[in-house]
């Protein structure tokens, strides 16, 4: 880059600007009141992590790990790695500090913005903003259930109508899904010819993952694979049906997706996504699942967990609805010479302590243009503030609704806009 006047966010990146910044911050604090409410605790850890967290607790033959991370060595020589994902530091997070010597399970929420150098297009960026819960420590499908209907209770509260596709990919024993990957690892090398390249050679590495390829292809091969769902063991199948039944108790509307894989290599047993329309190809809005074999894959003890990553960029998307206009000041202070700029300073001020949105010109603009302002930001009372008013000590304060206006003593005005 030579010149300044060029530059621009990163690819893949964006700016979130007024106005739709704010609706954002709204929904991201109504999914932690809904977490909080569900006794999931924030959780924050750092935005890079040691590469071996990924390596070794998202696994090395995913897409993620093998493509997408944005890997760099430190001035220390230590490969550092910004977060794919926020599942595997949050469970190395728990297993620093001890948490499962508590209560279980551990809930825990998280924001955060992700990084994958992914190819960017519409609903898929390099920079992304994900919100998740964690519940670490327990086997039940009533964990499954709560989890599963948190995320899908937020998404509708949001404004999205998700479609939930729920699955189960058994657990890693001879007798479920080792014993299947066998089958279906012989069943992909009958095929070896017509898949697609990239996908010939996950046969050995990761054979599950040809289900999630994009390739044409592939995609006409798999339609008529064995799938997991077929093959599980009596105790995974037995758990899938509990969680199924739990999610028909809670009136949560799910398809069985047969053919849903996680693309991570932890995961086990339940596996869910949500979809949305209007979104395009990038039609997942979040997903999630068990990952009972993450904390021992991290070094930890054995602790089954379950949870979900929810992309805010395309909830945003997919609401239903634009942007809620909000109103920036609920009172707007027109003041008219300095005396009355400073009265104005004053009372903005402690109309704000007394937790009433309020805003006073800064431009030094006549009347018209300050009442242009008023409405501008949708408030409803205007205080004005002029020589007369200054001479009397009682502002005009006119209601934007219906055009009234009476005359109100300075002390007054924040018991008058409060009624
Ligand atoms: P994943 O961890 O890949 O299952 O992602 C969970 C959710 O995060 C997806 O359903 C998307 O909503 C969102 N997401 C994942 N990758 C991206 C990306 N590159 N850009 C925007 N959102 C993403």
């Amino acid at each position: 880059m030579t010149n300044t006047a060029s530059f621009r966010a990163p690819r893949g990146t964006y700016d979130r600007l007024p106005p739709g910044s704010r609706d954002w911050q709204k929904v991201v604090r109504e999914a932690e009141d809904l977490f909080g409410r569900a006794g999931y605790f924030p959780v924050d850890t750092p935005a890079f992590e040691h590469t071996e967290v990924f390596e070794r607790g998202v696994g090395e033959a995913s897409e993620v790990v093998g493509k997408q991370m944005y890997t760099f060595e430190d001035r220390g020589g230590r490969s550092l790695t910004l977060r794919p994902e926020g599942t595997a530091p949050v469970v190395r997070a728990v297993i620093e500090h001890g948490l499962q010597r508590g209560a279980l399970p551990v809930k825990l929420a998280y924001s955060g913005f992700m990084f994958r150098q992914e190819r960017p297009q519409k609903g898929r960026f390099r920079q992304f903003f994900q919100l998740g819960i964690e519940a670490i420590g327990s086997a039940s499908a009533l964990t499954d259930a709560e989890v599963i209907e948190i995320g899908h209770r937020f998404l509708r509260d949001a404004g999205v109508e998700p479609r939930l596709l729920v699955n189960s990919i058994g657990h890693s024993a001879e007798s479920c899904r080792r014993g299947y990957l066998r089958e279906l690892q012989g069943f992909l090398t009958d095929h070896s010819d017509e898949l697609a390249t990239d996908d010939r050679e996950r046969i050995g590495s990761n054979p599950l993952r040809t289900f999630d390829s994009k390739e044409a292809a592939t995609t006409s091969v798999m339609a008529d694979a064995p799938v997991v769902s077929d093959h599980l063991c009596a105790e995974c199948r037995a758990h899938f049906e509990l969680v199924q039944s739990y999610l028909t108790d809670l009136s949560v509307d799910y398809e069985i997706d047969t053919r849903l894989v996680r693309g991570l290599d932890y995961y086990t047993r339940t596996a869910f996504e949500w979809v949305a329309g209007g979104l395009g190809s990038q039609n997942a809005v979040g997903g999630g699942g068990r990952y009972d074999g993450l904390s021992e894959a991290l070094g930890g003890p054995s602790l089954p967990g379950i949870g979900f990553a929810i992309g805010m960029d395309r909830v945003m998307e997919a609401r239903s609805g634009g942007p809620d206009v909000d109103q920036t000041a609920r009172v707007y202070v027109v003041a008219l010479g300095d005396d009355a700029r400073r009265e104005g300073l004053m009372l903005v001020t402690s109309l704000r302590r007394a937790g009433i949105s309020a805003a006073q010109d800064l431009s030094e603009r006549g009347m018209k243009g300050q009442m242009k302002d008023a409405v501008r930001m949708g408030a409803d009372w205007a205080v004005i503030l002029g020589e007369k008013e200054m001479a009397s000590k009682r502002a005009t304060l006119k209601n934007l609704h219906t055009q009234d206006q009476e005359s109100v003593d300075f002390g007054s005005i924040e018991r008058a806009v409060r009624s």
